[in-house]
């Protein structure tokens, strides 16, 4: 039986529709939510990854701001627009453009934004945050895979939950949201033994690699919830790190392109406007 596809598109734009409405509320309360996304260089993928946020902002009705720096600017001109965000309370979140160019320190940029106004989830104040189990900035594709299972009303507790991957972006804090919502989580990377045995125990597979069709049909327990955070570009074509073909063994699968990513964008407006609700008023 082929799975059911977890329709990225959908849960995304009912998100979208809810948080601008949400948006225009705090706007007509006197507060316009405002995101800064700084962008250092000339990226081609970054420049997407901008212009798709300001694009969904704009429609969302929240404000954007755009800080370019150029390829090869200094830490100190990086750091120096970091703080100059972080003193700007009219800017509620701030995101700065990953990857860097190489020459530039990124933990230490990542450290200087203000924890409160951290919406990527990645300062160390908010992954602190999310192993403790309090609440702060989770980072938007974690957070968006947690949605698709809540819209899919499908259980996490007690369930067997393989994320493959295990960087600070997804696979660690998917990690944690799963097991924070009561799964039993493993964790693989590179260095796994048993990779395919253990991914072919679980009721959930995340697969956060990088590498397409890295997962294939024979490593799919039947029925199991397949979600494909990977994005790949082969021959020009976007793919995942599921092979498609594991869909007659799952029982849902997220489609690449039209699921995990089009939910992160969303959870990016969504913690934008937490920010303004927590610390922004
Ligand atoms: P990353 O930082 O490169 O991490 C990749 C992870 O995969 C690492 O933990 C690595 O293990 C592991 N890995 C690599 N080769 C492996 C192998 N042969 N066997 C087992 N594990 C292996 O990438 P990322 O930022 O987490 O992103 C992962 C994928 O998700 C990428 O395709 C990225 O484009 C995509 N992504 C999508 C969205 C979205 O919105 N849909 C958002 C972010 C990222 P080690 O730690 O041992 O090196």
């Amino acid at each position: 039986m082929a799975a059911i596809l977890i329709d990225g598109r959908a849960v995304a734009a009912k998100w979208k529709g809810d948080l601008a409405l949400q948006a225009a509320e705090l706007s007509a309360d006197g507060t316009e939510p405002h995101l800064a996304v700084v962008l250092v260089g000339d990226n081609a993928a970054s420049q997407v990854y901008v212009r798709n946020k300001e694009n969904a902002c704009r429609k969302a009705g929240i404000r954007s701001t755009v800080i370019r720096l150029a390829e090869d600017c200094d830490q100190e001109q990086l750091e120096n627009t970091v703080r100059s965000l972080n003193d700007d309370a009219g800017v509620h979140g701030i995101l700065v453009q990953l990857p860097l160019p190489r020459h530039l320190d990124e933990a230490a940029v990542l450290r200087l934004i203000d924890p409160n106004k951290d919406v990527d989830g990645f300062h160390a104040m908010n992954s602190g945050r999310l192993m403790n189990g309090q609440k702060g900035f989770i980072p938007c594709t974690p957070l968006g895979v947690m949605k698709l299972l809540e819209a899919y009303d499908i259980p996490v507790s007690g369930k067997h939950a393989v994320v493959i991957g295990r960087s600070n972006i997804v696979g660690k804090p998917m990690a944690m949201l799963l097991l924070a919502a009561d799964a039993t989580v493993t964790v693989c990377h590179s260095k796994t033994e048993n990779l395919k045995e253990l991914v072919r125990q679980a009721d959930i597979v995340v697969a956060a690699v990088g590498r397409a069709a890295f997962v294939t049909a024979d490593m799919i327990k039947p029925g199991a919830v397949v979600i494909d955070v990977g994005i790949n570009r082969v021959d020009g074509a976007i793919v995942g790190d599921v092979d498609p073909a594991a869909a007659e063994a799952a029982g849902y699968l997220t489609p690449v392109p039209g699921g995990v990513g089009q939910m992160t964008i969303a959870m990016l407006l969504h913690n934008t406007l937490e920010a303004v609700r927590e610390y922004g008023r």
